[in-house]
């Protein structure tokens, strides 16, 4: 099969039959074997039977159906789970995101040999109050990642199939599923223009509150990134060196308060200085830290999940499990 479609749909039943119609175009026109997974998060209105309507139709058109809202991030890891599709794409059920680019995305993952080509865009037709928050938010995860994209958490993405069987997407991670690419190991990673509609039927399902999560995840995200093999680095380190700083303001109040009285001169008592209690208090957190930074790495010595690796390929080795 050439092509796995993952939509994750939430309150979408009025989208679902002219998009599926688009889809159906498109992909006979490009003669493409696929199937799409429609992946109900929990919807409220008649989206699943809408899905079970269209797969009367067409075979092709799957559907997963969530027992309540998870939200996104899990509808795209189960979508990914049952992919089958050599490329997999993913895009919204809203029909902001447009099937002409199939063609285009599919071609760049099997002959421009890319892992993941994310959508950017350029023309947003979105609230401004949406697309501001945006610029700095993708802004921001550029520089801490490294990675170039213009567009993180656009909805239009492809894959090579072994590459969303190698990452695990939860919370609200979609925002940042790039990072979690790299951080898997694929490296080719690029971006294309892709047309941008506004939204014909029904209402976003995200409000002011992304901002805050968004946030909150970027923060998850680097460190599950940078440190989550070795949280000792972060704390550890970070421990240290307040636990060096306190230490040494509590000598020098100390000595100092000693020198004095060895000169005869009025001393303060070193409970009156409130260095000394800026230092206890330093060397205490220092201690925290260090002690976070130590159950972090036992934690991460006990979750087998945090020391798999992905194996790409073998040679010979019978009891190892490919990560495609
Ligand atoms: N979505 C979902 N679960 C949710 C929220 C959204 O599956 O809890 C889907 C939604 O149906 C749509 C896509 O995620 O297909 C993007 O959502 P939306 O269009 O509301 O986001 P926006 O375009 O405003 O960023
Ligand atoms: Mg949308």
């Amino acid at each position: 099969m050439n092509i796995s479609l993952v939509i994750p749909a939430y309150n979408e039943a009025q989208s679902l039959p002219e998009l599926v119609a688009w889809i159906e175009r498109v992909m006979d026109a490009n003669g493409f074997t696929y199937e799409v997974i429609f992946v109900d998060d929990g919807s409220t209105d008649n989206t699943w039977w809408t899905i079970a309507k269209l797969h009367e139709k067409n075979a092709a058109i799957k559907g997963i159906l969530f027992r309540r809202n998870y939200g996104k991030s899990a509808a795209l890891y189960s979508g990914f789970e049952a992919a089958q599709g050599d490329v997999v794409i993913t895009m919204d059920a809203d029909l902001q995101d447009s099937p002409e680019e199939i063609p285009e995305l599919y071609r760049m993952i099997t002959e421009g040999g890319y892992d993941l080509v994310s959508g950017w865009k350029k023309e947003r037709h979105d609230p401004r109050g949406k697309r501001w928050p945006s610029k700095f938010f993708n802004a921001t995860v550029r520089r801490m990642t490294g990675i170039r994209l213009h567009d993180f958490n656009c909805g239009l993405k492809a894959y090579r199939k072994k590459v969303v069987k190698s990452i695990e997407v939860f919370g609200e991670m979609h925002r940042y599923i790039p990072v979690l690419v790299k951080k898997a190991g694929f490296n080719r990673i690029t971006e294309k223009e892709v047309h941008h509609q506004a939204r014909k039927y029904g209402c976003s399902k995200y409000g002011w509150e992304r901002m805050m999560k968004g946030y909150l995840d970027l923060l998850t995200v680097l460190f599950i990134t940078r440190f989550s093999k070795s949280p000792m680095y972060l704390f550890g380190g970070g421990g240290t060196i307040m636990f060096l700083i306190g230490g040494l303001i509590t000598l020098y109040v100390v000595i100092r308060k000693l020198i004095l009285q060895g000169n005869g001169l009025p001393v303060r008592d070193v409970t009156d200085q409130p260095l000394f209690f800026l230092a206890l208090v330093m060397a205490l957190i220092g201690v925290q830290l260090f002690i976070a930074g130590f159950l972090g790495e036992l934690i991460g010595r006990e979750s087998a999940d945090r020391n798999r690796y992905l194996i790409d390929d073998k040679i010979d080795i019978d009891n190892i499990k490919i990560s495609d």
